[in-house]
C-alpha cells in the first residue's frame, strides 16, 4: 500500500548520555496536582481522582527554542512541570508496581492559553483549545530514571526574566508518580513513547514577547524557552 503523502516523523526528545533520542507517541497531562496551584486558580483541592487531559505530539517543542507567541490568545501562561517518560508497557498496574514502567524524567512546560481554558471551564466544555496547541508542550532532555534516583523532595522552580515565579518541591504533588501511572493504566495501555506531565506548583502567570523562561528541577536538565513575537 502506498500513502497519499508522508507525515512528519514522530517528534523525539534527546536523552542525556545517549546517542539515541526518545520518540513521543502520546502526551498525558494532569491538572491541579499541587494544592496551592489549584487554589490560586479558584479550584477546590480534589482527592477523588486525577484530572487528565492530553496534548498531541505535534504540540511538542524542545528546550532552547524560540516559539512565537501562540495564536488565538492574549493570556498565554507558563506552567512548570516534572515530566515522566514511560519506557515499558503498563496496563492495570498497581502503584507499587508502576515505577517499573518509567524510562526517565525531564523538565517541561505545559503552556496554556488561559483565556481559552477559562472560557471552556465556565461552559463545561473540553479544555483542548486552551491546552493542545503547537509549541504548547516544551521539554528538555530526558534523564534516565536510574541516574535521577527516587522522586522525593527535589526542588521545582520557574524563573521568568530572572525573577523566580514558581518554587516548590516534587513532594508537594497531590498524586504521586506511581499513583498517576496506576490511574492512567486503568484506562489506557501505557507504552514506550508516552509522556506524563505531572502538574504545576503555584505561581503560574502570563508570558509576553521577549520573555525568557527557565525551568529547573534538581537533578534534571533545565527547560528554556524564548517567547517571540506573534505570527
Ligand atoms: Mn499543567
Amino acid at each position: 500500500m502506498t500513502l497519499l503523502f508522508d507525515l512528519p516523523a514522530a517528534p523525539s526528545v534527546p536523552v542525556l548520555g545517549s546517542e539515541a533520542s526518545y520518540p513521543v507517541r502520546r502526551i498525558f497531562c494532569v491538572g491541579r496536582n499541587y494544592a496551592a496551584h489549584a487554589l490560586e486558580l479558584g479550584n477546590a483541592v480534589d482527592r477523588e481522582a486525577p484530572i487528565w487531559f492530553n496534548k498531541a505530539p505535534a504540540a511538542l517543542c524542545l528546550s532552547g527554542e524560540v516559539i512565537p507567541y501562540p495564536p488565538g490568545t492574549s493570556n498565554c501562561h507558563y506552567e512548570m512541570e516534572f515530566v515522566v517518560a514511560i519506557g515499558a508497557p503498563a496496563f492495570r498496574v498497581a502503584p507499587e508496581d508502576a515505577m517499573a514502567a518509567v524510562y526517565g524524567y525531564a523538565a517541561g512546560l505545559d503552556m496554556t492559553r488561559r483565556d481559552l481554558q477559562n472560557a471552556s471551564k465556565a461552559k463545561g466544555y473540553p479544555w483542548d483549545t486552551g491546552k493542545d496547541f503547537e509549541n504548547g508542550a516544551a521539554i528538555a532532555a530526558i534523564t534516565p530514571a536510574a541516574d535521577f534516583g527516587a522522586v522525593a523532595d527535589q526542588r521545582i522552580a520557574l524563573v521568568q526574566n530572572g525573577e523566580t515565579k514558581q518554587d516548590g518541591t516534587l513532594s508537594d504533588m497531590i498524586w504521586s508518580v506511581p499513583e498517576l501511572i496506576a490511574d492512567l493504566s486503568r484506562m489506557y495501555h501505557l507504552a514506550p513513547g508516552d509522556l506524563i506531565y505531572t502538574g504545576t506548583p503555584a505561581g503560574v502567570g502570563p508570558v509576553a514577547e521577549g520573555d525568557l523562561l527557565e525551568g529547573t528541577i534538581d537533578g534534571l536538565e533545565p527547560v528554556r524557552l524564548d517567547i517571540g513575537g506573534a505570527e
